[in-house]
C-alpha cells in the first residue's frame, strides 16, 4: 500500500510537527507552516501529498545523481537485502559487495587512487579525513603536524569535525566549534573579495592566503588543507581556473596533504568523475558520499592516495577508527549499481560534452535579467547571484540586495508555487540537477527559472527595492 495516501497533507504535516526535528531547521517556524510532504519521485520530477509535480533542480541534495525510480538500483537494493542484509567489516571479515564497491571505485578513481575507507555519509567521511591525515603524520613522527586549514563559507559536514573544518559562521555560533586544530582562510569568491581584479589575477591572490596561513602557523605544524573543488552549499561559487593548480603548488611546497571534499562534486557532477580532474589537481585523499550511491541509500567514504595508504599500510599497525556501517553491504550493492549505471549511461561524458554546455548556454542568457549580476556553472552545477546593477559594493559587478529583503527566499518562494526546486544561499540561487536531465528538461528548467525571476523581479519593483 502506498503509505502517502492513507492520510492527507494536513494530517503528516500535524504528525511532523508533533514528533519530527528536522535537520538545519527552526523547529518551531516550520510546525506554524507545514512540510511539504514529498510522497513519490520519477526521473526529475517528485510528486508531493497534494499531488503537484515538482520538477527537482537539486538532485534532492546534491545527490540523485541517476535520477529516480532507477530499476537497476533498486534491485541491487533488493537482491541485497534477502542475500545478506548486514555483515560488519570489523574483526577480519568483508562481504562481496564491499570488495565489488572498493574494486570499482579504484577503477572511476583519479590515478594513484586503488583503496577506500567507507563510511555512512559525508560528514563521517570528513571526521575520517580528520583522524586519517592525523595519524599519517603521527606514524611519520611528525605528530606536531596536526592542524588543518579550510575555508570560510566551505561545507564539509554537521558532526563536530565537519562542522569544524566547514567554515559556517552560523555553525560554529553554536556548541563550541570549531574544535582545536582546525583554521580557515577566506573562501575564492570572486563576486564578495574580486575587487577590481579579473578573475584568474584573484585565482592567484586567493590562493596565496593558504600559503600566509601556512607560514603564519608554521610549516611545521600544518597537516593537510581540505576544499571543496566547487563550494556547494556555501553557494555554487566556482573558483578561477588559476586557484586548484597553485593550491596544489603551495601544497606540495611544504609537504601539506592535499584533500579534496567530492561530496558534491563526485560521481560526475562537473562533467568529470571527479571534481579535482575538471580543474586540474592531485589530491592526497578525496572524500565522498551522496552521488555513489545517488542517494538512495546512504553511504560515504574517503579515498586514500598511494602516499597515505603506503604509510598507513606499511608502518600504521592498528588504525583504530571505523563505523558499524563501513562497507555495508546493501548500500554498497547500490553503490556498484549505481557506477555501472553512470558508467552505462555515459553520463559524466553526456555532461561534459552535452548537457553541461547547453545549461552553460542558457545561463548566459540569463545573465540578462534585470535582478541577476552573476551566472556561474561547472557541468550541471550552477549559480544566479541576485543584485543589484547599478551598485558599487561590488564594482562592475552590481551590488547585493539588503539582506534582510530576503529575496532569494522571495525566489525560492516563487519556485515552489510554481513547480520547481531551486536552492536559496542568500541572494544566490543554486541548481544542480539529476546528470540524466534532457536538453528538452533543461530548456523546460530555463523557463521556470525565468517566470519565477521575473515574478521576483515584480515584488522587487512593488517594494521599491530596485
Ligand atoms: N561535504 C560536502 C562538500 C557536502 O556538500 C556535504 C553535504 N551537503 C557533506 C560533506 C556532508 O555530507 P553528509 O550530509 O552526508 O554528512
Amino acid at each position: 500500500m502506498n503509505t502517502s495516501t492513507t492520510r492527507s497533507t494536513q494530517q503528516w504535516q500535524a504528525a511532523d510537527a508533533a514528533h519530527f526535528l528536522h535537520p538545519f531547521t527552526d523547529f518551531q517556524a516550520l510546525a506554524k507552516k507545514g512540510s511539504r510532504i514529498i510522497t513519490q519521485a520519477e526521473n526529475i520530477y517528485l510528486t508531493d501529498s497534494d499531488g503537484h509535480r515538482i520538477l527537482d533542480a537539486m538532485s534532492g541534495l546534491w545527490c540523485v545523481n541517476v535520477g529516480y525510480g532507477q530499476q537497476a538500483l533498486i534491485d541491487a537494493a533488493t537482491r541485497q537485502l534477502g542475500q545478506l542484509p548486514f555483515y560488519n567489516a570489523f574483526f577480519q571479515t568483508a562481504t562481496p559487495p564491499a570488495i565489488e564497491l572498493a574494486e570499482l571505485l579504484a577503477e572511476v578513481s583519479p590515478p594513484g587512487f586503488s583503496r577506500v575507507f567507507f563510511s555512512g555519509s559525508g560528514s563521517e567521511g570528513n571526521d575520517t579525513i580528520v583522524r586519517m591525515v592525523r595519524r599519517y603524520w603521527d606514524v611519520l613522527g611528525q605528530p606536531q603536524r596536526s592542524v588543518i586549514l579550510s575555508r570560510k563559507n566551505a561545507y564539509h559536514g554537521s558532526t563536530m569535525a565537519g562542522a569544524s573544518l566547514g567554515g559556517m559562521s552560523g555553525m560554529h555560533a553554536q556548541g563550541g566549534l570549531p574544535i582545536p586544530g582546525i583554521q580557515h582562510i577566506e573562501q575564492p569568491y570572486w563576486f564578495e573579495n574580486g575587487g577590481d581584479m579579473s578573475r584568474e589575477e584573484f585565482g592567484r591572490v586567493a590562493a596565496s592566503w593558504l600559503e600566509q596561513k601556512i607560514l603564519a602557523v608554521g610549516p611545521e605544524k600544518v597537516a593537510a588543507f581540505i576544499g571543496e573543488p566547487v563550494q556547494g552549499a556555501g553557494g555554487v561559487i566556482v573558483p578561477p581556473d588559476s586557484y586548484w593548480p597553485e593550491i596544489q603548488r603551495i601544497c606540495d611546497k611544504y609537504g601539506v596533504l592535499l584533500v579534496s571534499d567530492e561530496v558534491i562534486c563526485g560521481f560526475g557532477r562537473t562533467g568529470h568523475w571527479f571534481g579535482c580532474q575538471r580543474f586540474g589537481f592531485k589530491p592526497d585523499l578525496i572524500t565522498f558520499a551522496k552521488g555513489v550511491t545517488s542517494g538512495y541509500i546512504p553511504l560515504g567514504g574517503v579515498l586514500v592516495g598511494d602516499r597515505v595508504a603506503k604509510v598507513l599500510i606499511e608502518q600504521g599497525g592498528e588504525f583504530e577508527h571505523g563505523y558499524t556501517y563501513s562497507g555495508h553491504p546493501v548500500a554498497c550493492a547500490v553503490a556498484v549499481a549505481n557506477i555501472r549505471l553512470i558508467q552505462q549511461l555515459g553520463l559524466v561524458q553526456q555532461v561534459h560534452d552535452d548537457t553541461g554546455p547547453y545549461l552553460a548556454e542558457l545561463y548566459k542568457q540569463l545573465a540578462d535579467h534585470p535582478l541577476v549580476v552573476e551566472t556561474q556553472t561547472c557541468g550541471l552545477m550552477a549559480a544566479l547571484q541576485l543584485g543589484r546593477r547599478d551598485g558599487k559594493g561590488g564594482g562592475t559587478r552590481g551590488q547585493r540586495f539588503d539582506e534582510s529583503w530576503s529575496v532569494g527566499m522571495v525566489c525560492r518562494g516563487h519556485c515552489f508555487a510554481n513547480g520547481l526546486i531551486m536552492r536559496a544561499v542568500g541572494d544566490r540561487m543554486i541548481i544542480a540537477p539529476p546528470l540524466v536531465i534532457t536538453r528538452a528538461q533543461i530548456d523546460e528548467m530555463a523557463v521556470l527559472i525565468r517566470r519565477c525571476l521575473d515574478l521576483t523581479l515584480q515584488d522587487c519593483q512593488r517594494n521599491g527595492w530596485l
